[in-house]
């Protein structure tokens, strides 16, 4: 299926998150973080939609708040058409098995004290999906689709390498078959010689089942390895958003071309002539970001305007989004 013949699967339309700062007993507020600060973007059925941005940016607050594992300070999610903010618990707990999370450090997410089967059949005991030996069936075959020994059931997490950990977090996240995966730097905690091999398991996965990724990362080679469009983030906004091969080969936006020219060539001619693009100053925070673009205290390029007026988010050619003054 062509990219234009593809039906939006997730939209998000304006989403903010601010966490409130209080002060003294009475947790009076004093100001907010402000860790997503008005996103939208559409994910179409079946693609990779990157979220790329350095650490602290809000990607993960965002992935966190798309799947309302947070609740939205403004703005609209819609999953299939069903605006996921207007549901009550037990509708959202129906939607759960459609949206899954797979999460960056598979040390912290799986609990030490379950068996392996215990942990991948749990998200099924709780949708009451299969019973006993079917069940029991439907762990073993999962255990085999992540590339693992059906045999493992009654061991725990702590005999497995990180890689082998990441890979029974990916067997639970697909238990209950769903269509929208948020992998959230998924193979940030795991050593390099197995990254490689973890996300060609999400790429086979993919395939197989006809998934939907939002895939949170801050590792561009990667990311454009894997992703069909990519959206860059900076300090709680989407600055550009295009196709991969677009947006690695003509970035519009300052930051994206910032972030980019940090990112190594292969060809070594190329390499030579590679011009980088040094950002001075550090990521303002988020409980206090600039005025204007908040990215005008590192950009090279910045103008008056910059440090008054927020740039508008416009489509700058089909399919290709930008938030900046002078583009
Ligand atoms: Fe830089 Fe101004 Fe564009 Fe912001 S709007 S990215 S400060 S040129």
């Amino acid at each position: 299926m062509s990219s234009e013949e593809r039906p939006v699967l997730l939209k998000v339309e304006g989403l903010k998150k601010h966490f409130p700062i209080t002060k003294g007993v009475f947790r009076r507020q004093v100001g907010a973080v402000k860790a997503v600060d008005g996103i939208s973007f559409d994910i179409l059925k079946g693609e990779t939609l990157g979220l790329v941005g350095e650490s602290g940016c809000g990607k993960s607050t965002a992935g966190r708040v798309i799947l309302q594992l947070y609740s939205a300070t403004a703005g609209n999610v819609s999953f299939k058409g069903q605006d996921l903010m207007s549901l009550n618990k037990e509708d959202l707990r129906k939607q759960r098995p459609h949206m899954q999370m797979i999460f960056q450090d598979p040390q912290d997410s799986l609990n030490p004290r379950m068996t392996v089967g215990s942990i991948i059949s749990e998200p099924l005991v709780e949708h009451g999906k299969f019973k006993g030996s079917e069940r029991r069936e439907r762990v073993e075959q999962l255990l085999e689709s992540v590339g693992m020994n059906r045999e493992f059931t009654n061991r725990y997490p702590h005999e497995f390498s990180g890689g082998q950990r990441q890979r029974i977090g990916i067997a639970r996240a697909i238990a209950l078959s769903p269509e929208f995966i948020i992998c959230d730097e998924p193979i940030a905690a795991l050593d390099v010689s197995i990254q490689a091999q973890v996300v060609n398991l999400l790429e086979d996965l993919q395939e197989e089942y006809g998934l939907t990724y939002l895939f949170i990362s801050h590792d561009l080679s990667m990311i454009r390895h894997i992703a069909d469009r990519v959206a860059v983030m900076y300090l709680g906004r989407i600055v550009e958003l295009t196709d991969s091969e677009t947006l690695y080969s003509t970035p519009q936006h300052p930051y994206t071309q910032a972030l980019l020219s940090a990112v190594p060539i292969h060809d070594p001619k190329h390499e030579m002539n590679r011009e980088r693009v040094i950002l001075t100053g550090d990521v303002p925070s988020p409980a206090n970001p600039p005025p204007g673009c908040h990215f005008s205290t590192r950009c090279p390029r910045a103008e008056k305007r910059c440090f008054e007026e927020s740039p508008e988010w416009r489509e700058i050619e089909p399919g290709h989004q930008v938030a900046c003054h002078l583009v």
